[in-house]
C-alpha cells in the first residue's frame, strides 16, 4: 500500500474513532436513559406502601420491610447483602380513647411515639403556643391538668414548619415541669388530620404527649375561651419494650477501578406509624433499590454501598448506629447522598455549610442541566441519615425535592402511594443516579473528611449546634 493511502486511512480510523467516542453515552447518560426507560421504582414503592404500609422501627410490619429490602437486593445482583442490628427503644401504641365529659364528645388523636402511657380524668387548660410566657401566666394552676397547645394557624414556610418542630421539646420541659397529666398538641392541617412524631428524640418522653385534630383542638379552645369546664377521660396505653433490636440494610455493588474509596446512598425504610409512609420515605427508599438493581448491571468506578436505615423517624437512630459500627472506615466514604423529601423533582442540592461540598455540587448542578436541581442552597439539614454522616466529618448531603404534597401528608394517614406523581417522581430518581454515577466516575475525590475540630466550628459558625443541642444530639456522632 502506498504511504499516503496509508495516511489516509489513519485519519479515516481516528476520525471514525472520534465520531464512535463522541457518539458514546458517558455512564452518567446511561444510567439516566436505565432509569427513565427501565426503573421499576414505582412499582416498588407500590408494594412497599399498599402491601407492608406503615413501618415504624422494631415493630413486625417494619422487619417484614427490612426482609423485603433484603429480598430486593439479593435479586438485584448487588453484593454484601446483609442487615445490621442495633438498639433503640421499642414503642408500639395499644388503645386510646379521649372523651370531653361535659360534651360527651370523643376527640381525634393520637399518642406521640416513645411517649408513656396514661389514664387520667382531668380539666383541660389552653396554654396558647406553649411558650415559657403562656407557662407563667398560669403558674401554680398546672399541675395534675391536660395542657392543649398549638399554633394559631398552619405554617407558611418550611422555616415555619421546622420552627414549630423545634419548639416541642421546650414544650414537653415546661409540661413536665409544672406537673402536667398530658400534652395535647393541635395540628394544623384541617380534615381531622392526625399528625405523629416522636416528642424526643431516642428516649422515652417524661409525659404523654398526644396529636390532636386541628377542628376539636379549635373547638376545645373555643369552649375554653366560651368559659366552658372541659374534662377529658383520657386512656392511653403504649406498649414500652425497652432496648428493641432493629436492623439496616446494606448492599454494595463493588468499584471496577478504585473499590476501597465508597460512595454511600441511602435513605430511611421506616416510617412513623400512621398512613403507608410512601412519601416519607418509600419514594427514598425504592428509589435506592431501584438504583441499586441498575448500578448492578452497570458498575461504576467507586464501589456504591445502599443503606436502608430504621429508627430514622426516632432521630437517626439506625444511621447513629451505622457510624459508630463504620467508625474505622469512615475516611473512605468519599460522599453520602441521601434521599428523604418525598417523590418529587429534585429543585436543589443543600451545601451542608461547607464551602468545598458546595462548589463540587455548583460543578454538579450546572453538568446536569435540565435535568435539574437548579441551584445549591445553602443549609444544614441535620434531622435526617445524612446528618451523622455530616456531623462526622464525612461529605454528606441531601436531595431537596419540590414538597407541596411532602409537608402536607408526611406523617399522617394520608402519606400513600396515591401521592406519588409517577413522571416527578422517575425525574427524581434521574438526578439520584447521575448524582451518584458523577461522584463514583469523577477521576478526583468529591471532597475530603473533616475533623472533629473543623465540624465543631462549622455547626458553632451556622448555629446548628443550637437547634441539636434542643434535640439533645451530640455534635460529634462517634464515641
Ligand atoms: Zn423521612
Amino acid at each position: 500500500m502506498k504511504p499516503w493511502r496509508i495516511g489516509l486511512w489513519l485519519v479515516f480510523g481516528l476520525a471514525l474513532g472520534a465520531l464512535l467516542l463522541l457518539g458514546q453515552e458517558s455512564a452518567t447518560e446511561q444510567l439516566i436513559n436505565e432509569i427513565l426507560f427501565r426503573s421499576q421504582a414505582y412499582d416498588i414503592l407500590r408494594e412497599l406502601s399498599d402491601e407492608l404500609g406503615a413501618r415504624l422501627s422494631t415493630i413486625a410490619a417494619c422487619e417484614r420491610a427490612v426482609a423485603f429490602a433484603e429480598e430486593h437486593f439479593r435479586r438485584a445482583g448487588t453484593v454484601n447483602v446483609h442487615r445490621e442490628p442495633f438498639t433503640m427503644l421499642g414503642w408500639e401504641a395499644e388503645a386510646l380513647t379521649a372523651e370531653v365529659v361535659e360534651a360527651n364528645r370523643q376527640l381525634h388523636l393520637i399518642a406521640y411515639v416513645d411517649t408513656p402511657s396514661v389514664e387520667t380524668t382531668a380539666s383541660v387548660v389552653d396554654l396558647g403556643e406553649g411558650s415559657a410566657e403562656d407557662f407563667t401566666r398560669y403558674q401554680g394552676q398546672l399541675a395534675g391538668k391536660i395542657l392543649l397547645v398549638g399554633r394559631g394557624e398552619a405554617p407558611r414556610t418550611l422555616e415555619e414548619y421546622l420552627a414549630s418542630f423545634l419548639a416541642v421539646p421546650g414544650i414537653v420541659a415546661r409540661a413536665k415541669a409544672v406537673g402536667a397529666a398530658a400534652l395535647l398538641l393541635v395540628h394544623f392541617q384541617p380534615g381531622q388530620t392526625l399528625y405523629q412524631t416522636v416528642a424526643l428524640f431516642g428516649e422515652l418522653a417524661p409525659l404523654a404527649v398526644f396529636g390532636l385534630s386541628r377542628e376539636d383542638g379549635l373547638w376545645l379552645r373555643r369552649r375554653l375561651a366560651a368559659g366552658k369546664e372541659s374534662t377529658v377521660r383520657l386512656r392511653a396505653l403504649n406498649r414500652i419494650r425497652g432496648q428493641a433490636t432493629s436492623y439496616n440494610v446494606v448492599a454494595e455493588v463493588r468499584g471496577t477501578e478504585w473499590p476501597e474509596e465508597i460512595v454511600v446512598v441511602g435513605a430511611h425504610l421506616d416510617s412513623i406509624g400512621l398512613g403507608a409512609g410512601a412519601l416519607d420515605n418509600g419514594a427514598g427508599t425504592a428509589a435506592v433499590l431501584d438504583l441499586a438493581s441498575i448500578i448492578a448491571q452497570q458498575p461504576l468506578r467507586r464501589t456504591v454501598r445502599f443503606v436502608l436505615f430504621t429508627g430514622e423517624e426516632e432521630g437517626c437512630v439506625g444511621a447513629s448506629a451505622y457510624m459508630r459500627a463504620h467508625a474505622g472506615e469512615l475516611d473512605q466514604i468519599v460522599a453520602m447522598v441521601n434521599m428523604d423529601t418525598g417523590a418529587g423533582r429534585v429543585i436543589a442540592y443543600e451545601n451542608t455549610g461547607r464551602p468545598d461540598v458546595g462548589a463540587r455540587l455548583e460543578a454538579l448542578v450546572e453538568k446536569l442541566g435540565p435535568l435539574g436541581p437548579k441551584e445549591v442552597k445553602p443549609g444544614q439539614t441535620w434531622y435526617s441519615d445524612h446528618g451523622p454522616f455530616v456531623r462526622a466529618g464525612v461529605p454528606a448531603f441531601f436531595l431537596l425535592q419540590e414538597t407541596a404534597s411532602y409537608e402536607t401528608y408526611i406523617h399522617t394517614a394520608a402519606d400513600t402511594f396515591d401521592k406519588v406523581n409517577p413522571a416527578d417522581y422517575r425525574a427524581a430518581q434521574a438526578v439520584l443516579a447521575a448524582t451518584v454515577a458523577e461522584i463514583a466516575n469523577a477521576a478526583e475525590r468529591f471532597a475530603r473528611r473533616w475533623s472533629r475540630e473543623e465540624m465543631a466550628a462549622l455547626l458553632e459558625a451556622t448555629g446548628e449546634s443550637k437547634n441539636l443541642e434542643i434535640f439533645g444530639i451530640p455534635i460529634w456522632p462517634l464515641n
